[in-house]
């Protein structure tokens, strides 16, 4: 689906102040700031870099972080200007001194999350990721019941009800209904039904009808109320409307429920099960499947990529007696609330910028150039700033359909280092302490032990 890359000049000035140089057209770009990686919009590099064939405001906001050129930033040591050779000194020394380290934010590209692995490998660190919370509603309710999920194209071909629950999606995947809208020649008329989150302004979406109905209680109960009425438990519903809905679902030849981890409280995996429930019963007499919204700011990537690597996903702690995977215990917000380790490598390469949790341990920043000021001030934080996928350097990323893999093109020739490379450069300089670091962790040593990290209570 991914175009080829073409990078053309154009003589007309951009719309951005005066550029000295013309602008250049690049026609197809595949757009890293959200899980969607929209790839049909193109971008203008003139004195700015500027989105063309879309008024997506959230990818405005995050190309408002980057000039057309490639950021001078420098990397820092305590708040002070440093080569990248005396950071990566530093960080390396940072990490082998570190009993138990955590690997978190975790924003990166397939190379960046492989690398981020290897090193998680020789200096027995816990991974995590930014989102982590939210990720763990979908991947809780996998790992319990499963999942059914469908694709932007299935969607876009098949879709003739798609009730969108507990979300506006367009509120934080702005592209989203353009992304699956009805295909032109023969997909099916479509209903779109908003439940408990009415659609922002007067939304009209081309060949489907909109409407909207409020929750029955909160989320939770609309949910479990909704799979109940679809199984037919409720011979007598409680809201006329809530049992027209799911008469609507089982009557769809393809109906999709569309939920966004995000938008749902502590214990949303509770949704995504009653979601689950709702689609294994539709698919008894009708066709139906969920699509989860959420997997920005390489979530998902990150997810995949640790995923196929060491068997388990994040929140996985390589640690003296193997890896331990705890979707609870091993959060970032606890694991520096408890003490439980004792050095942060926080990777952002993306932007907006995903600035670290607030906290006095040492830390290391793989960061977008613009988290600099942020850290000026703190002491005992190493800062080097790294090259963004799909703006300075080329990658990979993982879309929200989960198995859709898109390349990332580079707008220009970054002069900033990206993640793999940072970590690549970490690892070969932890060499031998990282070898004698992995040997000492022996049975249940000492860095990353259960008891040590949060302890049974913290279930
Ligand atoms: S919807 Fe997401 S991927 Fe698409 S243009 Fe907007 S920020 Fe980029």
């Amino acid at each position: 689906m991914n175009a080829q890359t073409s990078v053309v000049a154009d003589d007309a000035p951009g719309g951005h102040g005066a550029p000295a140089a013309p602008a250049r057209r690049q026609q197809a770009w595949t757009c890293p700031f959200c899980a969607l990686l929209c790839d049909g919009f193109g971008l203008e590099a003139g004195a700015d870099l500027r989105l063309l064939g879309s008024d997506c405001p959230r990818a405005q906001a995050a190309l408002a972080h980057f000039g057309a050129a490639p950021s001078p930033a420098a990397p820092s040591v305590d708040g002070a200007p440093a080569t990248l050779d005396a950071a990566l000194d530093a960080a390396a020394r940072l990490l082998a001194a570190s009993r138990q380290p955590l690997i978190g934010g975790m924003a990166t590209d397939v190379a960046g999350a492989r690398a981020l692995y290897r090193l998680a490998n020789a200096s027995g660190a816990i991974l995590d990721h930014a989102h982590g919370d939210t990720l763990m509603h979908s991947l809780r309710a996998l790992q319990d019941r499963g999942l059914f999920y469908t694709t932007l194209a299935e969607i876009r071909n098949r879709a003739d009800l798609v009730v969108c629950l507990g979300t506006d999606p367009a509120a934080h995947y702005p592209e989203f209904f353009r992304r699956c809208a009805p295909a032109a020649d023969g997909a099916p008329q479509r209903e779109v039904v908003f439940v408990g989150v009415p659609p922002a302004g007067n939304l009209v979406l081309e060949g489907a009808s909109v409407e909207y109905q409020p929750l029955q209680g909160d989320v939770f109960d609309t949910a479990a109320l909704l799979a109940a009425l679809l199984a037919r438990r409720r011979p007598t519903a409680p809201d006329a409307a809530l049992a027209a809905l799911a008469e609507r679902m089982h009557a769809a030849s393809y109906c999709v429920i569309v939920w966004e981890a995000a938008s749902l409280p502590a214990h949303g995996a509770l949704v995504a099960e009653a979601v689950l429930r709702m689609v294994n019963t539709l698919n008894r007499t009708t066709r139906a499947a969920a699509f989860c919204l959420t997997g920005s700011d390489g979530a998902y990537t990150a997810n995949y990529a640790v995923s196929w690597l060491s068997g388990l996903p994040l929140r996985t702690g390589v640690l003296g007696r193997g890896l331990v995977h705890d979707p609870v215990r091993y959060a970032t917000a606890p694991l520096l609330a408890d003490g439980a380790v004792d050095a942060l490598l926080w990777v952002a390469s993306l932007a907006p910028p995903l600035a670290p949790p607030q906290t006095t341990l040492p830390l290391i920043v793989l960061g977008h150039p613009a988290l600099a000021a942020a850290l000026a001030a703190r002491p005992g934080v190493v800062f080097i700033p790294v090259s963004t996928p799909g703006i300075g350097a080329a990658g990979h990323m993982f879309r929200a359909d989960g198995g859709v893999v898109l390349p990332l093109e580079a707008v220009y020739a970054d002069t900033l280092p990206g993640v793999a490379e940072v970590a690549g450069s970490l690892l070969a300089r932890l060499g031998a302490a990282g070898k004698a670091k992995a040997d000492s962790r022996t049975g249940d040593g000492a860095i990353g032990d259960a008891t040590t990290v949060g302890g049974e209570g913290a279930r």
